[in-house]
Formats: C-alpha cells, structure tokens, sequence
C-alpha cells in the first residue's frame, strides 16, 4: 500500500502527458502541470491522441480510456498544481538548469509530505537532490516510451532516499499499472540501458568493422537466441541520430579502433539522412 492520491506531472511533452494519462487511467487524481496554455494544449492533443492506442494495445474499454483522458485537470499554476499534491513526478527537459530550477521553484508551494520522483533518462537523480530540499523523499521512476505498453516501472533510489518512500513507490508504481523493477543503488542507464546500449554497440562495430551484413547480425542474435528482432533491426527504430548522440557521450575516447569506425559510420549514415525507420532508410530499406 501507498500513501497517494492526488499526483503531479510536472513537464506534459512525450513521456510527461504519457504518464498522466497512465496514472489517470488507474483512478488517481491527476494534475497535469506544463509551464505555458500552449504547451499545456500540446499536452492534452497528446493525451487524446493516446485513447486508440491503448484501445488496441492493451485492449482498454473504449469508455474508460475516453474517461480517463477527461478526468486529467491540466495546469499552468504552480500553486494549483503542487499546494494539494502527494506525489510529483518530474519528466521536464533533460537539462540539469532546468531541473534544477523547476525543484527550487516548486518548494514554496509542496506539502511537507509529498515525495518527489524524476523520470530523467540519463542525469543521475543525486546530482540535483538537494535542490529538492528533501532529498530522503525524492528518487526516479523511469519509463519507457509508449508506457502503457511497455510497462516498466525502473524505481532507483539514492543514497539518501528514505527505505518506507522507496517501498512506497514500489507499491504506487505497480497501482498505475507497471512492472516494477527496482534498483538499490544508482546506475546511468538504470538497467534496460545497461543492457542494451552495449548490444548496440557491437552491432554497430560489426558493422562498421566489416564484418558482416545487418542481414547476418540479425539473423545470427534471432534465430540463436529465439528472439523476434535482432540488434540492426533495433538501430533502426532507435534512430540513427540517438545512436549517434549516445557514441559520442560514451564510446569516442576509447581509443579502440572498432569504436573510431562505428562513430565514422554513424555519422557518415547522419550526414546522409538515413536515419532509420522512420525516414525509410537506415541499415535497412524499408
Ligand atoms: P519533451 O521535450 O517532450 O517534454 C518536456 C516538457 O516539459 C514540454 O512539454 C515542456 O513544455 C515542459 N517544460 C519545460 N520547462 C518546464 C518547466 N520548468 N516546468 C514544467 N514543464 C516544463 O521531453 P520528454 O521526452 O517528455 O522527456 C522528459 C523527461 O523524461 C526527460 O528527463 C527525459 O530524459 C525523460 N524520458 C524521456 C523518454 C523518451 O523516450 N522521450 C523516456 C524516458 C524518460
């Protein structure tokens, strides 16, 4: 059990008008925060758009799913949206200023009580908790885009994060409808990333190494593992451009040569607008 009711979403873009919807849909009391009345109408075309999909995906009650969507009460008002709330989760801009100002801002208006959760991807939560001003009562909850689908709760606690407020998200994030993978200790990537970022990479080397055709790749991870999609097939639906972005934050000073040809590759399929599934052409044609 969980003390929640009344939760915040702080930030309504792609995974912020997500996640409301999702708790919306469990029956919480949702407030949709975003800083603007054009982001906030941004955030609720978002949500609308939502409705079929989990219709088809989850097989959600057509009824329901347009009822939760109308249950969100959206806002542009700090106080509005954080003096009656017992949870706030945070998915505004990966920007450490940014994060770091929207905690300072929102403290003169919190309750004592409510407990504070980031969903940020790829900062790591100790590196703005003490601009929370209650860091035993903040730690992540991370999500997975398209989180009614894949629903991955990655609850990460930090040093300072309270043992009864972790049990607490625990129990709060399997009520909004996730699996609940909890984390003890922090980890860049938390651990779907830690996985799978280095699966990537030696595809991508593969590759670029000349090893062997995406086809090849594929073929060898599908059929020897069992697994319906294969590391090349994966690249492409992840995008070129974010492939790209992660190498030159991880792997371009390792001096390793396999690694110099993977980030040349990727920049030369960059420059070239192949970018992937979503643009017809990646390391397939589609
Ligand atoms: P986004 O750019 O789509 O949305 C950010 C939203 O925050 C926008 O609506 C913007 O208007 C709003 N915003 C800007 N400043 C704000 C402020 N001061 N207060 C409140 N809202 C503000 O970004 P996103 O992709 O939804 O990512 C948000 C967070 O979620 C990031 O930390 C990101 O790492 C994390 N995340 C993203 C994904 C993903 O696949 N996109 C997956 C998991 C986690």
């Amino acid at each position: 059990s969980h003390p929640y009711h009344t939760v915040t979403v702080a930030g309504g873009g792609v995974l912020g008008s997500q996640i409301a919807y999702q708790i919306a849909r469990f029956g919480f009391d949702t407030i949709q925060y975003d800083i603007s009345e054009e982001t906030i109408d941004a955030a609720k075309k978002r949500v609308e758009s939502y409705i079929p999909l989990v219709v088809r995906d989850v097989d959600a009650d057509p009824d329901e799913a347009r009822a939760a969507a109308d249950r969100i009460t959206y806002t542009a008002n700090m106080e509005e949206a954080f003096s009656h709330t017992d949870l706030v989760i945070e998915a505004v801009p990966e920007t450490m200023a940014i994060k770091k100002q929207f905690y300072n801002d929102i403290q003169r208006y919190l309750p004592e009580h409510t407990v504070l959760l980031t969903n940020s991807s790829t900062l790591a939560p100790s590196a703005f908790m003490h601009e929370t001003g209650r860091p035993e009562k903040f730690l992540a909850l991370h999500f997975v885009n398209h989180i009614w689908l894949k629903n991955t709760g990655e609850v990460m606690k930090t040093e300072l994060t309270d043992d009864e407020v972790f049990k607490d998200v625990q129990s709060f994030t399997d009520a909004m409808g996730m699996m609940v993978i909890s984390l003890y200790k922090e980890q860049p990537g938390y651990i779907l990333n830690t996985l799978f970022i280095p699966f990537l990479r030696g595809a991508i080397q593969l590759l670029a190494t000349g090893v062997a055709t995406p086809r090849d790749i594929d073929l060898a991870w599908k059929v020897g593992r069992n697994i319906p999609y294969g590391p090349c097939q994966a690249i492409d639906r992840v995008g070129i451009r974010t492939l790209y972005n992660i190498y030159l934050a991880h792997y371009a000073n390792t001096s390793l040569e396999a690694d110099e040809k993977a980030l040349a590759l990727l920049e030369r399929l960059e420059k070239a607008g192949e970018l992937g599934q979503e643009t017809g052409m990646g390391l397939y044609e589609y």
